[in-house]
């Protein structure tokens, strides 16, 4: 039971469904065009989205009360607070 079709938020194309067939197998949603009797093939071109920042642990830090950071603060912060430290 669905509360609304689907239109495609990328081409606006209505009257989409979601494949509940594809999500059984995948575990991932998409949309079926049932006019077509096929996925919906999106003529928009996928909008490259940001990169989720991929987060990292100090290795030089306490475990306990080290805070995941981006891999890019993270070369700051070993440079600043572990300066004595090189990575081989
Ligand atoms: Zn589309
Ligand atoms: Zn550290």
């Amino acid at each position: 039971m669905w509360f609304n079709l689907p239109d495609c938020n990328k081409c606006k194309t209505p009257d989409l469904t979601w494949d509940q067939t594809y999500h059984e197998n995948t575990g991932q949603w998409r949309l079926y065009d049932p006019g077509k009797e096929q996925p919906h093939n999106c003529p928009v071109k996928e909008v490259s989205k940001p990169v989720p920042v991929k987060m990292t642990v100090c290795p030089k830090c306490n475990p306990l009360t080290r805070k995941p950071m981006s891999a890019k603060k993270l070369q700051d912060h070993i440079k600043k607070e572990h300066i004595d430290w090189v990575e081989e």
